[in-house]
């Protein structure tokens, strides 16, 4: 791949987990809380796999995507990939296989609150059916709500959108998680938001050891 990948495995056993973000070019903050994490977190158990920079020309560009390509996130699962998006969807894809990938867990951010415009999903947890995956999402928000003022309180939906990644994915028996923040939120709220929650998620998947990191809480 051109865009960077970073690859953390522990010595034990444990679940492969699959970090991404800028599959949308124009949501910064979970493309800096990736690259963050990808510095900061060392597994205890399983492997870590982190693409912070998914589109990197629609991240250069800072928009959704590149004009005359599509949206990333509503072509997969590729088959035959007949276009540049597709072929980035494709090349995103096989990381399923190549890495045994048991968890996904895409960061995006939205242009709205949730709670304001029911068509945004701004301060949401979007996932899919799975056994695990509806536990986990309440403990999430119970953990998170407890550190954020009320108009930054996350709620959950479900399922992912058709198209997405997490959708597909979840098609084939991945846990799959979408973090979604708002745009109207600053910057550094928004990426300890995104930190938090994956640390959360990895402490739960029993992959973090008791120096976990903490995110340190932005203030101003
Ligand atoms: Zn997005």
């Amino acid at each position: 791949m051109h865009n960077d990948l970073y690859l953390n495995e522990a010595p034990k056993d444990g679940p492969a987990v699959f970090i991404v973000a800028g599959i949308h070019g124009n949501e910064p903050a979970g493309v800096l809380a990736a690259t963050q994490l990808a510095e900061e977190i060392t597994p205890g158990k399983g492997k870590l796999l982190i693409l912070p920079r998914a589109n990197v020309p629609a991240i250069e560009a800072e928009r959704r995507y590149l004009p005359g390509e599509m949206d990333l996130n509503r072509v997969f699962p590729v088959e035959i990939p007949e276009n540049p998006t597709e072929e980035l969807a494709q090349e995103i894809y096989s990381l399923i296989q190549e890495h045994s990938l048991d968890v996904i867990i895409d960061l995006h951010e939205s242009r709205e609150f949730y709670s304001l415009d029911p068509n945004r999903v701004g301060q949401t947890i979007i996932f899919n059916e799975h056994p695990v995956a509806r536990a986990i999402v309440q403990r999430l928000l119970e953990e998170i709500n407890q550190m954020l003022p009320e108009r930054e309180q996350f709620t959950c939906l479900f399922p992912t959108t058709e198209g997405s990644l997490t959708r597909a994915a979840a098609q084939e028996g991945l846990l799959t998680f979408i973090f979604e923040t708002t745009k109207k939120l600053p910057l550094q709220n928004r990426i300890f938001q995104h930190k938090t929650l994956v640390i959360l998620t990895l402490g739960y998947l029993g992959m973090l050891d008791k120096k976990c990191p903490k995110v340190k809480k932005f203030s101003g």
